[in-house]
Protein backbone atom coordinates (compact mmCIF):
# COMPACT_ATOMS: atom_id res chain seq x y z
CA UNK A 1 0.00 0.00 0.00
CA UNK A 2 1.46 3.22 -0.88
CA UNK A 3 2.33 4.96 2.45
CA UNK A 4 0.97 8.14 1.63
CA UNK A 5 -3.09 7.06 1.32
CA UNK A 6 -2.60 5.29 4.73
CA UNK A 7 -4.75 7.26 7.25
CA UNK A 8 -4.46 6.27 10.73
CA UNK A 9 -7.08 7.44 13.28
CA UNK A 10 -8.14 6.30 16.74
CA UNK A 11 -12.16 7.73 17.80
CA UNK A 12 -11.79 9.89 20.98
CA UNK A 13 -15.16 10.36 23.34
CA UNK A 14 -16.54 9.98 26.76
CA UNK A 15 -18.88 6.99 27.25
CA UNK A 16 -22.00 7.15 25.33
CA UNK A 17 -21.41 10.02 23.32
CA UNK A 18 -21.83 7.98 20.06
CA UNK A 19 -18.30 6.31 19.51
CA UNK A 20 -19.29 3.03 18.72
CA UNK A 21 -22.26 4.22 16.73
CA UNK A 22 -19.95 6.27 14.45
CA UNK A 23 -17.42 3.77 14.04
CA UNK A 24 -20.16 1.40 12.85
CA UNK A 25 -21.63 4.11 10.34
CA UNK A 26 -17.99 4.38 9.06
CA UNK A 27 -17.84 0.88 7.85
CA UNK A 28 -21.03 0.70 6.44
CA UNK A 29 -20.40 3.87 4.84
CA UNK A 30 -17.14 2.37 3.35
CA UNK A 31 -18.86 -0.43 2.68
CA UNK A 32 -17.40 -3.15 5.18
CA UNK A 33 -20.36 -4.73 6.66
CA UNK A 34 -23.78 -4.94 4.86
CA UNK A 35 -26.66 -3.69 6.50
CA UNK A 36 -28.17 -6.61 7.79
CA UNK A 37 -25.07 -6.91 9.15
CA UNK A 38 -24.42 -4.06 11.38
CA UNK A 39 -27.44 -4.98 13.08
CA UNK A 40 -24.73 -5.42 16.13
CA UNK A 41 -22.56 -2.59 17.27
CA UNK A 42 -19.40 -4.46 15.54
CA UNK A 43 -16.43 -2.99 18.37
CA UNK A 44 -18.15 -3.44 20.94
CA UNK A 45 -18.18 -7.25 20.32
CA UNK A 46 -17.92 -8.42 24.59
CA UNK A 47 -20.95 -8.99 26.67
CA UNK A 48 -20.24 -6.89 29.05
CA UNK A 49 -18.95 -4.08 27.27
CA UNK A 50 -22.32 -3.93 25.43
CA UNK A 51 -24.41 -3.82 28.79
CA UNK A 52 -22.21 -1.24 30.08
CA UNK A 53 -21.46 0.89 27.02
CA UNK A 54 -17.90 0.58 26.98
CA UNK A 55 -15.33 -0.12 24.88
CA UNK A 56 -12.58 -2.58 27.09
CA UNK A 57 -9.94 -3.49 23.84
CA UNK A 58 -8.59 -1.87 21.41
CA UNK A 59 -10.09 -3.01 17.92
CA UNK A 60 -9.14 -1.74 14.80
CA UNK A 61 -10.82 -2.10 11.21
CA UNK A 62 -9.25 -1.73 8.00
CA UNK A 63 -11.37 0.57 5.33
CA UNK A 64 -11.32 1.22 1.93
CA UNK A 65 -12.23 4.88 0.96
CA UNK A 66 -12.19 6.27 -2.50
CA UNK A 67 -12.26 10.13 -1.51
CA UNK A 68 -13.30 12.98 -3.05
CA UNK A 69 -9.76 13.47 -4.81
CA UNK A 70 -10.97 10.38 -6.85
CA UNK A 71 -7.57 8.25 -5.13
CA UNK A 72 -8.43 5.24 -3.11
CA UNK A 73 -7.23 5.58 0.45
CA UNK A 74 -6.83 3.12 3.26
CA UNK A 75 -8.16 4.15 6.82
CA UNK A 76 -7.25 2.20 9.87
CA UNK A 77 -9.82 2.90 12.61
CA UNK A 78 -8.43 1.99 15.79
CA UNK A 79 -11.11 2.28 18.72
CA UNK A 80 -9.55 2.53 21.97
CA UNK A 81 -10.18 1.76 25.21
CA UNK A 82 -12.68 4.32 27.52
CA UNK A 83 -12.03 3.87 30.81
CA UNK A 84 -9.20 5.14 32.93
CA UNK A 85 -8.37 1.57 34.23
CA UNK A 86 -7.27 1.06 30.66
CA UNK A 87 -4.99 4.41 30.50
CA UNK A 88 -1.75 2.31 29.23
CA UNK A 89 -3.48 0.58 26.11
CA UNK A 90 -5.03 3.78 25.31
CA UNK A 91 -1.94 5.65 25.16
CA UNK A 92 -0.75 2.60 23.14
CA UNK A 93 -3.64 2.77 20.58
CA UNK A 94 -3.14 7.07 20.22
CA UNK A 95 0.81 5.88 19.48
CA UNK A 96 -0.09 3.80 16.58
CA UNK A 97 -2.17 6.50 14.85
CA UNK A 98 -1.82 10.57 13.46
CA UNK A 99 -4.99 11.50 14.60
CA UNK A 100 -8.10 11.24 15.92
CA UNK A 101 -11.60 11.81 15.69
CA UNK A 102 -13.11 14.05 18.91
CA UNK A 103 -16.11 12.84 19.26
CA UNK A 104 -18.06 15.46 21.51
CA UNK A 105 -22.20 14.84 22.38
CA UNK A 106 -24.06 18.16 21.18
CA UNK A 107 -26.41 18.33 23.93
CA UNK A 108 -24.22 16.96 26.84
CA UNK A 109 -20.77 18.70 25.99
CA UNK A 110 -17.44 18.31 26.88
CA UNK A 111 -16.63 15.82 29.83
CA UNK A 112 -14.35 14.59 32.06
CA UNK A 113 -13.18 11.66 30.29
CA UNK A 114 -13.12 13.52 27.15
CA UNK A 115 -10.57 16.09 28.38
CA UNK A 116 -8.16 12.98 29.67
CA UNK A 117 -8.74 11.74 26.36
CA UNK A 118 -7.77 14.51 24.23
CA UNK A 119 -4.66 15.63 26.28
CA UNK A 120 -3.16 12.48 25.83
CA UNK A 121 -3.80 12.94 21.83
CA UNK A 122 -2.51 16.12 21.97
CA UNK A 123 0.64 14.63 23.96
CA UNK A 124 0.93 12.34 21.15
CA UNK A 125 0.79 15.28 18.27
CA UNK A 126 -2.34 14.30 16.80
CA UNK A 127 -4.48 15.96 14.18
CA UNK A 128 -7.34 16.54 16.20
CA UNK A 129 -10.56 16.34 14.24
CA UNK A 130 -13.75 17.71 16.00
CA UNK A 131 -17.00 15.69 15.43
CA UNK A 132 -19.92 17.54 16.96
CA UNK A 133 -21.92 14.27 17.18
CA UNK A 134 -26.16 13.78 18.01
CA UNK A 135 -26.86 16.78 15.99
CA UNK A 136 -30.44 15.29 15.40
CA UNK A 137 -31.27 15.49 19.08
CA UNK A 138 -33.83 18.90 19.96
CA UNK A 139 -31.56 19.57 23.23
CA UNK A 140 -28.23 19.74 20.56
CA UNK A 141 -26.84 22.53 20.78
CA UNK A 142 -23.65 22.58 18.49
CA UNK A 143 -22.39 26.21 18.60
CA UNK A 144 -22.26 26.25 22.34
CA UNK A 145 -20.31 22.78 22.24
CA UNK A 146 -17.96 24.30 19.92
CA UNK A 147 -17.53 27.34 21.88
CA UNK A 148 -16.55 25.02 24.62
CA UNK A 149 -14.18 22.62 22.93
CA UNK A 150 -12.49 26.13 21.91
CA UNK A 151 -12.52 27.42 25.42
CA UNK A 152 -11.61 24.12 27.74
CA UNK A 153 -9.90 22.31 25.36
CA UNK A 154 -8.49 25.07 23.80
CA UNK A 155 -8.52 23.60 20.33
CA UNK A 156 -10.00 25.14 17.19
CA UNK A 157 -13.28 23.89 16.80
CA UNK A 158 -14.59 26.52 13.67
CA UNK A 159 -14.29 23.62 11.34
CA UNK A 160 -15.85 20.73 13.35
CA UNK A 161 -17.46 18.36 11.72
CA UNK A 162 -21.63 18.30 12.56
CA UNK A 163 -22.81 14.78 12.40
CA UNK A 164 -25.61 12.34 13.94
CA UNK A 165 -23.73 8.84 13.87
CA UNK A 166 -27.18 7.32 14.44
CA UNK A 167 -29.39 9.38 11.58
CA UNK A 168 -26.62 9.05 9.39
CA UNK A 169 -25.62 12.84 8.70
CA UNK A 170 -22.12 14.19 8.25
CA UNK A 171 -20.85 10.72 8.05
CA UNK A 172 -19.16 11.65 4.11
CA UNK A 173 -17.96 14.57 5.93
CA UNK A 174 -16.35 12.77 8.50
CA UNK A 175 -14.59 10.79 5.79
CA UNK A 176 -13.43 13.26 3.58
CA UNK A 177 -11.90 15.74 7.00
CA UNK A 178 -9.99 12.29 7.67
CA UNK A 179 -8.61 12.05 4.30
CA UNK A 180 -7.81 15.59 3.88
CA UNK A 181 -6.60 16.89 7.43
CA UNK A 182 -5.39 13.90 8.89
CA UNK A 183 -1.40 13.23 8.16
CA UNK A 184 -0.39 9.99 6.23
CA UNK A 185 2.08 8.25 8.11
CA UNK A 186 5.84 8.51 7.87
CA UNK A 187 8.22 5.35 7.43
CA UNK A 188 10.89 3.45 5.97
CA UNK A 189 10.26 0.28 3.92
CA UNK A 190 14.28 -0.64 3.31
CA UNK A 191 14.69 -0.14 7.32
CA UNK A 192 14.85 -3.13 9.81
CA UNK A 193 11.29 -4.23 10.78
CA UNK A 194 9.97 -2.20 13.82
CA UNK A 195 6.99 -2.78 14.61
CA UNK A 196 4.58 -1.30 18.12
CA UNK A 197 2.64 -4.73 20.16
CA UNK A 198 -0.52 -2.34 20.29
CA UNK A 199 -2.61 -5.08 21.31
CA UNK A 200 -3.02 -8.73 22.11
CA UNK A 201 -5.84 -11.12 23.01
CA UNK A 202 -7.11 -15.03 22.97
CA UNK A 203 -9.05 -16.43 20.22
CA UNK A 204 -10.70 -19.61 20.82
CA UNK A 205 -9.61 -20.55 16.78
CA UNK A 206 -6.32 -18.49 16.35
CA UNK A 207 -4.77 -18.49 19.68
CA UNK A 208 -3.04 -15.39 20.71
CA UNK A 209 -3.87 -12.73 18.32
CA UNK A 210 -1.32 -9.93 17.77
CA UNK A 211 -2.40 -6.17 16.53
CA UNK A 212 0.38 -4.51 15.08
CA UNK A 213 1.36 -1.36 13.72
CA UNK A 214 4.60 -1.29 11.40
CA UNK A 215 6.90 1.97 12.20
CA UNK A 216 9.76 0.67 9.08
CA UNK A 217 9.90 -2.15 6.94
CA UNK A 218 7.73 -5.05 6.50
CA UNK A 219 6.35 -8.18 8.54
CA UNK A 220 6.09 -10.96 6.19
CA UNK A 221 3.95 -14.39 6.68
CA UNK A 222 6.86 -16.73 7.68
CA UNK A 223 9.04 -14.64 9.44
CA UNK A 224 10.84 -15.05 12.53
CA UNK A 225 10.24 -12.30 15.06
CA UNK A 226 11.33 -11.26 17.56
CA UNK A 227 9.93 -9.01 20.59
CA UNK A 228 12.52 -6.65 22.06
CA UNK A 229 11.04 -6.46 25.77
CA UNK A 230 10.00 -9.95 26.12
CA UNK A 231 13.26 -11.60 24.34
CA UNK A 232 11.04 -13.98 22.53
CA UNK A 233 11.19 -15.30 18.80
CA UNK A 234 8.08 -16.86 17.22
CA UNK A 235 7.34 -17.58 13.63
CA UNK A 236 4.55 -15.25 11.99
CA UNK A 237 2.27 -17.61 10.82
CA UNK A 238 -0.72 -15.59 9.95
CA UNK A 239 -0.45 -11.62 8.72
CA UNK A 240 -3.81 -9.80 7.73
CA UNK A 241 -6.45 -6.90 8.86
CA UNK A 242 -9.49 -6.59 9.68
CA UNK A 243 -12.19 -5.18 7.67
CA UNK A 244 -14.01 -5.97 10.07
CA UNK A 245 -14.06 -9.49 9.01
CA UNK A 246 -10.66 -11.02 8.95
CA UNK A 247 -8.32 -10.91 5.82
CA UNK A 248 -5.32 -12.53 5.32
CA UNK A 249 -2.09 -10.20 3.36
CA UNK A 250 1.37 -11.64 2.63
CA UNK A 251 2.65 -8.56 4.43
CA UNK A 252 2.32 -5.57 6.02
CA UNK A 253 4.16 -2.27 5.60
CA UNK A 254 5.55 1.04 7.46
CA UNK A 255 2.15 2.72 8.22
CA UNK A 256 -0.04 0.24 8.43
CA UNK A 257 -2.22 -1.41 11.22
CA UNK A 258 -3.03 -5.23 11.10
CA UNK A 259 -2.83 -8.32 12.90
CA UNK A 260 -0.70 -11.27 13.28
CA UNK A 261 -0.49 -14.87 14.73
CA UNK A 262 2.80 -16.37 15.69
CA UNK A 263 1.72 -19.74 17.73
CA UNK A 264 1.62 -18.19 20.82
CA UNK A 265 -0.36 -19.58 23.72
CA UNK A 266 -0.89 -16.86 26.19
CA UNK A 267 -1.36 -13.13 26.14
CA UNK A 268 1.01 -12.48 28.84
CA UNK A 269 4.14 -13.85 26.43
CA UNK A 270 3.03 -10.50 23.47
CA UNK A 271 2.85 -7.48 25.60
CA UNK A 272 1.41 -4.40 24.64
CA UNK A 273 4.05 -2.03 24.12
CA UNK A 274 6.47 -3.98 23.06
CA UNK A 275 8.79 -3.80 20.02
CA UNK A 276 8.54 -6.91 17.23
CA UNK A 277 11.20 -6.63 14.46
CA UNK A 278 13.30 -9.32 12.37
CA UNK A 279 14.90 -11.81 14.35
CA UNK A 280 17.57 -12.01 11.19
CA UNK A 281 18.39 -8.65 10.83
CA UNK A 282 16.88 -6.64 14.14
CA UNK A 283 16.18 -2.88 14.74
CA UNK A 284 19.11 -1.65 16.98
CA UNK A 285 16.60 0.28 19.45
CA UNK A 286 13.61 -0.76 20.31
CA UNK A 287 10.61 2.18 20.25
CA UNK A 288 10.27 4.25 23.17
CA UNK A 289 7.36 4.23 26.17
CA UNK A 290 7.17 0.30 26.77
CA UNK A 291 5.53 0.06 30.41
CA UNK A 292 4.82 -2.91 32.14
CA UNK A 293 1.54 -2.37 33.61
CA UNK A 294 1.34 -3.23 37.11
CA UNK A 295 -2.18 -4.09 39.16
CA UNK A 296 -3.28 -1.55 41.89
CA UNK A 297 -6.13 -2.21 43.56
CA UNK A 298 -6.39 -5.72 45.05
CA UNK A 299 -9.13 -7.97 46.49
CA UNK A 300 -9.62 -11.45 48.07
CA UNK A 301 -12.17 -13.71 45.82
CA UNK A 302 -13.58 -16.54 47.00
CA UNK A 303 -16.46 -18.98 46.00
CA UNK A 304 -19.72 -18.62 48.85
CA UNK A 305 -19.70 -22.42 48.17
CA UNK A 306 -16.51 -23.98 49.49
CA UNK A 307 -17.23 -27.15 46.74
CA UNK A 308 -16.46 -24.28 43.79
CA UNK A 309 -12.96 -23.92 44.41
CA UNK A 310 -11.71 -25.87 41.56
CA UNK A 311 -13.78 -24.34 39.18
CA UNK A 312 -12.57 -20.90 40.53
CA UNK A 313 -9.40 -21.72 39.73
CA UNK A 314 -10.09 -23.00 36.25
CA UNK A 315 -11.91 -19.59 35.23
CA UNK A 316 -9.52 -17.79 36.93
CA UNK A 317 -6.57 -19.32 34.68
CA UNK A 318 -9.05 -19.06 31.41
CA UNK A 319 -9.29 -15.68 32.43
CA UNK A 320 -5.94 -14.92 32.53
CA UNK A 321 -5.75 -16.32 29.24
CA UNK A 322 -6.89 -13.45 27.40
CA UNK A 323 -5.68 -10.60 29.96
CA UNK A 324 -2.13 -10.15 31.18
CA UNK A 325 -2.73 -6.93 33.38
CA UNK A 326 -4.65 -9.41 35.92
CA UNK A 327 -2.86 -11.10 38.65
CA UNK A 328 -3.87 -13.59 41.02
CA UNK A 329 -1.96 -15.80 43.37
CA UNK A 330 -4.24 -18.43 46.13
CA UNK A 331 -5.07 -17.31 49.72
CA UNK A 332 -6.13 -18.83 52.32
CA UNK A 333 -8.88 -17.07 54.85
CA UNK A 334 -10.18 -18.68 58.30
CA UNK A 335 -13.37 -16.96 57.49
CA UNK A 336 -13.81 -17.53 53.81
CA UNK A 337 -11.50 -20.37 53.18
CA UNK A 338 -9.65 -21.14 49.42
CA UNK A 339 -9.71 -18.24 47.43
CA UNK A 340 -7.77 -15.75 45.27
CA UNK A 341 -6.20 -12.79 46.58
CA UNK A 342 -6.39 -10.44 42.32
CA UNK A 343 -4.64 -7.42 41.22
CA UNK A 344 -6.88 -5.32 38.51
CA UNK A 345 -5.51 -1.86 37.24
CA UNK A 346 -8.89 -0.11 38.91
CA UNK A 347 -11.90 -0.79 40.09
CA UNK A 348 -13.52 -1.07 36.76
CA UNK A 349 -11.24 -3.95 35.93
CA UNK A 350 -12.11 -5.72 39.12
CA UNK A 351 -16.00 -5.21 38.48
CA UNK A 352 -15.40 -6.84 35.05
CA UNK A 353 -13.43 -9.65 35.96
CA UNK A 354 -16.11 -10.24 38.96
CA UNK A 355 -18.70 -10.32 36.59
CA UNK A 356 -17.19 -12.50 33.94
CA UNK A 357 -16.40 -14.90 36.64
CA UNK A 358 -20.25 -14.91 38.31
CA UNK A 359 -21.83 -14.43 34.37
CA UNK A 360 -19.67 -16.17 32.27
CA UNK A 361 -18.46 -19.22 34.64
CA UNK A 362 -21.68 -19.40 36.85
CA UNK A 363 -19.74 -18.70 40.01
CA UNK A 364 -21.27 -17.28 43.40
CA UNK A 365 -18.33 -15.32 44.89
CA UNK A 366 -17.50 -13.18 47.74
CA UNK A 367 -15.12 -10.18 47.32
CA UNK A 368 -13.20 -9.03 49.96
CA UNK A 369 -12.65 -5.41 50.27
CA UNK A 370 -10.60 -3.71 47.50
CA UNK A 371 -7.44 -2.54 48.72
CA UNK A 372 -4.45 -0.34 47.46
CA UNK A 373 -0.89 -1.12 47.19
CA UNK A 374 1.00 0.51 50.26
CA UNK A 375 4.65 0.89 50.58
CA UNK A 376 5.81 0.18 53.69
CA UNK A 377 8.93 1.54 55.01
CA UNK A 378 10.27 -0.64 57.73
CA UNK A 379 12.35 0.78 60.56
CA UNK A 380 15.63 -1.41 58.90
CA UNK A 381 15.23 0.86 56.18
CA UNK A 382 13.41 -1.82 53.97
CA UNK A 383 10.28 -1.06 52.23
CA UNK A 384 7.60 -3.72 51.52
CA UNK A 385 4.64 -3.76 49.26
CA UNK A 386 1.50 -4.44 50.56
CA UNK A 387 -1.47 -5.53 48.87
CA UNK A 388 -3.16 -7.52 51.52
CA UNK A 389 -3.87 -5.96 55.00
CA UNK A 390 -3.12 -9.57 56.23
CA UNK A 391 0.63 -9.37 55.33
CA UNK A 392 1.20 -6.39 57.68
CA UNK A 393 4.27 -6.50 59.13
CA UNK A 394 4.17 -5.56 63.20
CA UNK A 395 3.30 -1.82 63.71
CA UNK A 396 6.51 -1.49 66.07
CA UNK A 397 8.68 -2.57 63.35
CA UNK A 398 7.45 0.24 60.74
CA UNK A 399 8.78 3.40 60.27
CA UNK A 400 6.13 4.83 57.63
CA UNK A 401 3.23 3.82 55.07
CA UNK A 402 3.04 5.56 52.04
CA UNK A 403 -0.22 5.28 50.13
CA UNK A 404 -0.80 6.05 46.29
CA UNK A 405 -2.09 8.83 45.59
CA UNK A 406 -4.32 10.45 42.51
CA UNK A 407 -4.90 13.81 40.81
CA UNK A 408 -8.77 13.69 39.74
CA UNK A 409 -10.72 15.76 37.44
CA UNK A 410 -14.47 16.02 37.89
CA UNK A 411 -16.98 17.98 35.81
CA UNK A 412 -20.52 18.66 37.53
CA UNK A 413 -23.69 20.95 37.08
CA UNK A 414 -24.08 23.68 39.70
CA UNK A 415 -26.39 22.44 41.81
CA UNK A 416 -24.41 19.56 42.73
CA UNK A 417 -21.11 21.37 43.72
CA UNK A 418 -21.52 21.39 47.50
CA UNK A 419 -22.34 17.94 47.94
CA UNK A 420 -19.55 16.91 45.44
CA UNK A 421 -17.20 19.06 47.53
CA UNK A 422 -17.91 17.69 50.42
CA UNK A 423 -17.60 14.15 49.44
CA UNK A 424 -13.85 15.25 48.23
CA UNK A 425 -13.42 16.77 51.95
CA UNK A 426 -14.61 13.99 53.24
CA UNK A 427 -12.50 11.67 51.22
CA UNK A 428 -9.19 13.64 52.39
CA UNK A 429 -9.04 15.62 49.27
CA UNK A 430 -6.93 18.33 48.59
CA UNK A 431 -8.21 20.93 45.99
CA UNK A 432 -6.24 22.06 43.51
CA UNK A 433 -8.35 23.81 41.63
CA UNK A 434 -12.18 25.21 40.60
CA UNK A 435 -13.40 26.53 37.48
CA UNK A 436 -16.51 27.39 35.70
CA UNK A 437 -17.10 26.69 32.30
CA UNK A 438 -20.92 27.62 31.32
CA UNK A 439 -23.01 26.66 34.33
CA UNK A 440 -20.49 23.64 35.21
CA UNK A 441 -17.61 23.58 37.63
CA UNK A 442 -14.32 21.67 36.19
CA UNK A 443 -13.15 20.44 40.26
CA UNK A 444 -9.67 19.27 40.21
CA UNK A 445 -8.64 17.21 43.50
CA UNK A 446 -5.83 15.35 44.77
CA UNK A 447 -7.06 12.38 47.29
CA UNK A 448 -6.09 9.08 48.52
CA UNK A 449 -6.61 6.27 46.04
CA UNK A 450 -7.40 4.77 49.30
CA UNK A 451 -10.51 6.76 49.33
CA UNK A 452 -11.72 6.23 46.02
CA UNK A 453 -11.82 2.47 45.83
CA UNK A 454 -14.29 2.63 48.68
CA UNK A 455 -17.22 3.55 46.92
CA UNK A 456 -16.42 7.37 45.67
CA UNK A 457 -17.40 6.73 42.50
CA UNK A 458 -21.11 5.32 43.02
CA UNK A 459 -21.34 8.22 45.71
CA UNK A 460 -20.37 10.83 43.24
CA UNK A 461 -22.76 9.39 40.99
CA UNK A 462 -25.78 8.93 43.29
CA UNK A 463 -24.94 12.53 44.32
CA UNK A 464 -25.29 14.27 41.40
CA UNK A 465 -27.93 12.19 39.76
CA UNK A 466 -25.14 10.56 37.81
CA UNK A 467 -24.33 14.30 35.84
CA UNK A 468 -21.17 14.58 37.44
CA UNK A 469 -18.20 12.75 35.58
CA UNK A 470 -14.85 11.77 36.69
CA UNK A 471 -11.32 10.93 35.35
CA UNK A 472 -7.94 10.25 37.65
CA UNK A 473 -4.46 9.54 37.09
CA UNK A 474 -2.13 8.41 39.74
CA UNK A 475 0.43 10.81 41.12
CA UNK A 476 2.68 8.76 43.34
CA UNK A 477 2.92 7.71 46.86
CA UNK A 478 2.54 9.85 50.08
CA UNK A 479 3.07 9.22 53.37
CA UNK A 480 -0.19 9.02 55.39
CA UNK A 481 -1.43 7.89 58.93
CA UNK A 482 -2.47 4.59 58.25
CA UNK A 483 -3.43 1.45 60.44
CA UNK A 484 -4.95 -1.82 59.99
CA UNK A 485 -8.21 -1.89 62.03
CA UNK A 486 -9.25 -5.80 62.74
CA UNK A 487 -12.42 -7.12 63.59
CA UNK A 488 -13.12 -9.57 66.62
CA UNK A 489 -15.86 -11.59 67.09
CA UNK A 490 -16.12 -13.26 70.52
CA UNK A 491 -12.66 -12.34 70.86
CA UNK A 492 -11.47 -14.21 67.69
CA UNK A 493 -9.92 -12.53 64.77
CA UNK A 494 -12.03 -12.11 61.53
CA UNK A 495 -9.53 -12.03 59.24
CA UNK A 496 -11.53 -11.40 56.17
CA UNK A 497 -12.49 -8.19 57.82
CA UNK A 498 -9.54 -6.29 58.56
CA UNK A 499 -8.58 -3.15 56.58
CA UNK A 500 -5.80 -0.56 56.18
CA UNK A 501 -7.44 2.62 57.10
CA UNK A 502 -6.46 6.31 58.02
CA UNK A 503 -6.49 6.67 61.71
CA UNK A 504 -8.92 9.77 61.67
CA UNK A 505 -11.65 7.49 59.57
CA UNK A 506 -10.98 4.28 61.65
CA UNK A 507 -12.98 4.89 64.59
CA UNK A 508 -16.06 5.86 62.08
CA UNK A 509 -15.52 2.80 59.75
CA UNK A 510 -15.16 0.59 63.35
CA UNK A 511 -18.15 1.57 64.49
CA UNK A 512 -20.11 1.07 61.17
CA UNK A 513 -18.53 -2.42 60.79
CA UNK A 514 -19.76 -3.52 64.55
CA UNK A 515 -23.22 -2.04 63.61
CA UNK A 516 -23.51 -3.99 60.82
CA UNK A 517 -21.90 -7.20 62.04
CA UNK A 518 -24.27 -6.87 65.13
CA UNK A 519 -27.42 -7.10 62.70
CA UNK A 520 -25.95 -9.41 60.35
CA UNK A 521 -25.04 -12.42 62.96
CA UNK A 522 -27.86 -13.92 64.58
CA UNK A 523 -28.26 -14.72 68.31
CA UNK A 524 -26.58 -17.37 70.01
CA UNK A 525 -27.21 -18.70 73.70
CA UNK A 526 -24.72 -16.14 75.24
CA UNK A 527 -23.36 -13.22 74.79
CA UNK A 528 -21.43 -12.33 71.59
CA UNK A 529 -18.85 -8.99 71.52
CA UNK A 530 -17.71 -7.54 68.21
CA UNK A 531 -15.18 -5.29 68.09
CA UNK A 532 -13.30 -3.19 65.99
CA UNK A 533 -9.49 -2.56 67.08
CA UNK A 534 -6.28 -0.90 66.16
CA UNK A 535 -3.28 -3.41 67.24
CA UNK A 536 -4.45 -3.94 71.22
CA UNK A 537 -6.62 -1.10 71.25
CA UNK A 538 -10.52 -1.45 70.92
CA UNK A 539 -11.83 1.31 69.00
CA UNK A 540 -15.40 0.44 68.44
CA UNK A 541 -17.48 -2.33 70.14
CA UNK A 542 -21.17 -4.21 70.05
CA UNK A 543 -23.09 -6.37 71.34
CA UNK A 544 -25.29 -9.21 70.53
CA UNK A 545 -27.77 -10.38 73.45
CA UNK A 546 -28.03 -14.23 74.27
CA UNK A 547 -30.38 -16.05 72.68
CA UNK A 548 -34.14 -16.10 74.96
CA UNK A 549 -35.93 -20.17 74.04
CA UNK A 550 -39.10 -17.83 73.60
CA UNK A 551 -37.26 -15.81 70.81
CA UNK A 552 -39.45 -16.71 67.69
CA UNK A 553 -42.55 -16.04 69.45
CA UNK A 554 -41.42 -13.02 70.70
CA UNK A 555 -40.13 -11.24 67.78
CA UNK A 556 -42.80 -12.72 65.77
CA UNK A 557 -45.91 -13.08 67.35
CA UNK A 558 -48.30 -15.56 66.26
CA UNK A 559 -47.64 -15.11 62.64
CA UNK A 560 -47.23 -18.74 62.19
CA UNK A 561 -46.03 -18.57 58.07
CA UNK A 562 -43.69 -15.89 59.48
CA UNK A 563 -41.82 -18.43 61.89
CA UNK A 564 -41.52 -20.50 58.94
CA UNK A 565 -40.11 -18.99 56.91
CA UNK A 566 -37.31 -18.07 59.57
CA UNK A 567 -36.75 -21.50 60.49
CA UNK A 568 -36.74 -22.34 56.57
CA UNK A 569 -34.30 -19.26 56.54
CA UNK A 570 -32.34 -20.68 59.01
CA UNK A 571 -32.07 -23.98 58.42
CA UNK A 572 -31.09 -23.46 54.31
CA UNK A 573 -28.49 -20.65 56.01
CA UNK A 574 -26.84 -23.51 58.33
CA UNK A 575 -25.06 -25.10 55.19
CA UNK A 576 -23.44 -21.55 54.58
CA UNK A 577 -22.03 -20.96 57.76
CA UNK A 578 -19.10 -20.26 59.33
CA UNK A 579 -17.63 -21.50 63.12
CA UNK A 580 -15.57 -18.81 64.46
CA UNK A 581 -14.66 -20.21 67.47
CA UNK A 582 -17.84 -20.90 69.39
CA UNK A 583 -19.55 -18.79 67.08
CA UNK A 584 -21.61 -19.35 64.01
CA UNK A 585 -21.29 -16.23 61.33
CA UNK A 586 -23.32 -16.80 58.35
CA UNK A 587 -21.49 -16.65 55.00
CA UNK A 588 -23.86 -13.76 53.81
CA UNK A 589 -22.84 -11.35 56.98
CA UNK A 590 -19.35 -10.99 55.30
CA UNK A 591 -20.74 -10.27 51.73
CA UNK A 592 -22.92 -7.52 53.43
CA UNK A 593 -20.17 -6.21 55.55
CA UNK A 594 -17.88 -6.17 53.01
CA UNK A 595 -20.47 -4.61 50.57
CA UNK A 596 -20.48 -1.71 52.57
CA UNK A 597 -17.40 -0.64 51.62
P1 LIG B 1 -20.01 5.20 23.00
O1 LIG B 1 -20.13 4.85 24.45
O2 LIG B 1 -19.30 6.50 22.81
O3 LIG B 1 -19.44 4.10 22.16
O4 LIG B 1 -21.50 5.51 22.51
P2 LIG B 1 -22.48 4.63 21.62
O5 LIG B 1 -22.09 4.68 20.20
O6 LIG B 1 -22.65 3.29 22.25
O7 LIG B 1 -23.81 5.50 21.76
C1 LIG B 1 -24.42 5.77 23.01
C2 LIG B 1 -25.89 6.01 22.83
O8 LIG B 1 -26.10 7.19 22.06
C3 LIG B 1 -26.59 4.90 22.07
O9 LIG B 1 -27.85 4.72 22.65
C4 LIG B 1 -26.70 5.43 20.65
O10 LIG B 1 -27.80 4.91 19.97
C5 LIG B 1 -26.87 6.92 20.90
N1 LIG B 1 -26.36 7.73 19.80
C6 LIG B 1 -25.18 7.62 19.16
N2 LIG B 1 -25.07 8.54 18.18
C7 LIG B 1 -26.23 9.24 18.18
C8 LIG B 1 -26.75 10.34 17.42
O11 LIG B 1 -26.11 10.85 16.50
N3 LIG B 1 -27.97 10.81 17.76
C9 LIG B 1 -28.71 10.27 18.76
N4 LIG B 1 -29.91 10.79 19.00
N5 LIG B 1 -28.27 9.24 19.50
C10 LIG B 1 -27.06 8.74 19.22
MG1 LIG C 1 -18.76 2.19 22.73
Amino acid sequence: TDISRIRNFSIIAHIDHGKSTLADRLIQATGGLTAREMSEQVLDNMEIEKERGITIKAQTVRLDYRAQDGLDYVLNLMDTPGHVDFAYEVSRSLAACEGALLVVDAAQGVEAQTLANVYQSIEHDHEIVPVINKIDLPSAEPERVKAQIEEVIGLDASNAVLASAKSGIGIGDVLEAIVTRIPAPKGDATAPLKAMLVDSWYDAYLGVVILVRIIDGVLKKGMQIKFMAGDSVHLTDRVGAFRPKIEQRGELGPGEIGFITAQIKEVAQARVGDTITDAKRPANAALPGFKEVQPVVFCGLFPTDAADFEKLRESIYKLKLNDASFSFEMETSAALGFGFRCGFLGLLHLEIIQERLSREYDLDLITTAPSVVYEVHLNNGEMLELHNPADMPDPVAIDHIKEPWIEAVIFVPDEYLGSVLKLCQDRRGIQKNLTYVGGRAQLTYELPLNEVVFDFYDRLKSISRGYASFDYHQIGHREGDLVKMTVLVNSELVDALSMIVHRDAAEARGRHMCERMKDLIPRHLFKIPIQAAIGGRVIARETIAALRKDVTAKCYGGDISRKRKLLDKQKEGKKRMRQYGSVEIPQEAFIAALRMG
